[in-house]
């Protein structure tokens, strides 16, 4: 089988230009199923983070399971507890990896809104076939991206494409991290401080629930 006609091909060119819009202006598979995982995560219960993942085939054409953070199906919808760390809710890559049926050795992409923990680092490298992880937004613990190197699975940092009236709501949000939480620690000099991340999206969520 010569190299232009096996299966890989295509997704070598589909890989190149991953993050880019084609000549046509149309977004990449990855924005749009980076946008996906953003959709997905807003069925998220958790009331600390929502956070949504999507597994799809290497060449882009099929979705092979979602998943978003949340209590157990039939379980109340909320966190069984407020304790950072321990509210009790199956991560999102956890529920993707339940609910993924495809074999082994078929080979995935998965695209996550938040950097995996180290667990479901764990759960994704035992799925079998991921090749890479995509991730938009950072997780204060980072020792995933080692556990996916030890195995050779690829991760790459790829932020959601905001339209501008979502880039407008996550500036807000910054600007209220600055006031109710670095005013209200007393930040003596009044320094604008990095925002907090998980806090700023939390706030755009809450925000949003709100006007619906
Ligand atoms: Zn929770
Ligand atoms: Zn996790």
């Amino acid at each position: 089988m010569s190299a232009h006609n096996n299966g890989n091909h295509q997704l070598e060119e589909v890989e190149v230009s991953h993050s880019a819009p084609d000549n046509g202006g149309r977004p990449s598979f990855a924005d749009v199923y980076m946008g996906f995982a953003y959709q997905i995560a807003e069925r998220s219960t958790c009331h600390r983070l929502n956070v949504g993942t999507v597994i799809t085939s290497t060449d882009y054409r099929k979705v092979f399971a979602v998943g978003y953070n949340g209590n157990a199906s039939g379980l109340h919808n909320h966190c069984d507890s407020d304790t950072p760390g321990s509210c009790g809710c199956l991560h999102s890559e956890e529920n993707g990896v339940i609910n993924c049926d495809a074999p082994r050795h078929y080979e995935k992409f998965v695209f996550v809104t938040h950097l995996p923990c180290r667990m479901c680092a764990k759960r994704l490298i035992n799925l079998g076939g991921v090749k890479r992880v995509y991730y938009a937004e950072d997780y204060r613990l980072r020792d995933s991206i080692e556990l996916f190197a030890e195995v050779g699975i690829a991760v790459e940092h790829l932020p959601l494409k905001r339209n501008p009236a979502e880039q407008a709501l996550f500036r807000l949000a910054e600007i209220a991290y600055q006031h109710e939480v670095v005013a209200g620690e007393g930040n003596p000099l009044g320094e604008p401080t990095q925002s907090d991340p998980e806090w700023v999206s939390r706030r755009v969520s809450q925000w949003l629930a709100e006007t619906r």
